[in-house]
């Protein structure tokens, strides 16, 4: 009974005018739950429309008409792997930096190497110089298997917990020096090597199948690269197209 009567009085403590200040702070409360609630969901819809834009301009504009790049390129959210300080210009036509002395590169040459690439829903692909990992969520869109090798420790473990926060479960993120490719998992029917190189490196020669494609962007460090694309004929032989002229970060061992 004398719990009863206490209780009674707590809740009409509550109710005493004492009591509006605690009425004013869940007032505040709930109005900046709700304003931090509404500027998220306009920044995701701004996103949204910057990433369309992106689309329309940069990648079907300039010819890239594939219809799965474009749907890819349309759901992967770039502004999730670009670092705080730079998310503004997340679908801007430009690489940006992602620490370590890297860079994502431009949305534009990779709907670019995709379109040359034409990848299918069985396809294995192998990918050096994860970065970000936002490469390989495209690829995870594209492809069944995605296999991805980076160099910087740190870089390698960032991409691997975003890629699995995001649900990605046929991407797998390796670290490692990707010059010498993936053995384990080889033959893969495409290969992207996201960092320049002089010399096109033999292992992943011996790990692309017969049919298979290498695109890299090959030329020397720190200037101008041609993005080059390798084939791998039925007779062994290696078929070379020069794609165009890049800019893109060094491959280092
Ligand atoms: N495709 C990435 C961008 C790649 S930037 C993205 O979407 O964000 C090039 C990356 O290649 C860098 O992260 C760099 O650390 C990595 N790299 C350079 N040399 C490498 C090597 N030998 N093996 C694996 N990764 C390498």
């Amino acid at each position: 009974m004398r719990q009863i009567i206490t209780s009674f009085q707590l809740l009409s403590n509550v109710m005493q005018p004492g009591s509006s200040i605690f009425c004013k702070r869940a007032f505040l409360f709930i109005l900046l739950i709700s304003g931090l609630f509404s500027t998220s969901l306009i920044h995701a819809q701004n996103y949204q429309m910057n990433r369309s834009t992106m689309i329309e301009e940069q990648i079907a504009g300039r010819g890239v008409d594939n219809a799965p790049i474009l749907e890819a390129m349309g759901k992967v959210e770039r502004h999730l792997f670009v670092p705080p300080e730079y998310r503004h210009l997340s679908y801007a036509d430009q690489a940006l930096p992602i620490g370590n002395q890297q860079t994502i590169s431009q949305p534009y040459v990779i709907a670019l190497t995709l379109d040359i690439l034409d990848i299918q829903k069985t396809h294995s692909v192998l990918e050096v110089g994860t970065g970000s990992g936002y490469l390989a969520a495209i690829l995870g869109e594209l492809a069944k298997d995605v296999i991805t090798v980076e160099i910087i420790e740190e870089l390698g473990n960032e991409a691997r917990q975003l890629l699995k926060t995001l649900g990605y479960k046929n991407i797998s993120v390796q670290t490692g020096d990707g010059f010498n490719g993936y053995k384990e998992k080889a033959p893969y029917d495409v290969i992207i090597v996201s960092a320049a190189t002089d010399v096109v490196p033999e292992p992943l020669i011996s790990q692309l199948k017969i049919g298979g494609k290498l695109i890299l962007p090959l030329g020397p460090e720190n200037k101008v690269q041609t993005l080059t694309l390798i084939t791998k004929q039925k007779n062994g032989k290696l078929k070379y197209k020069a794609i165009d002229k890049v800019r893109f970060v060094p491959l280092t061992r």
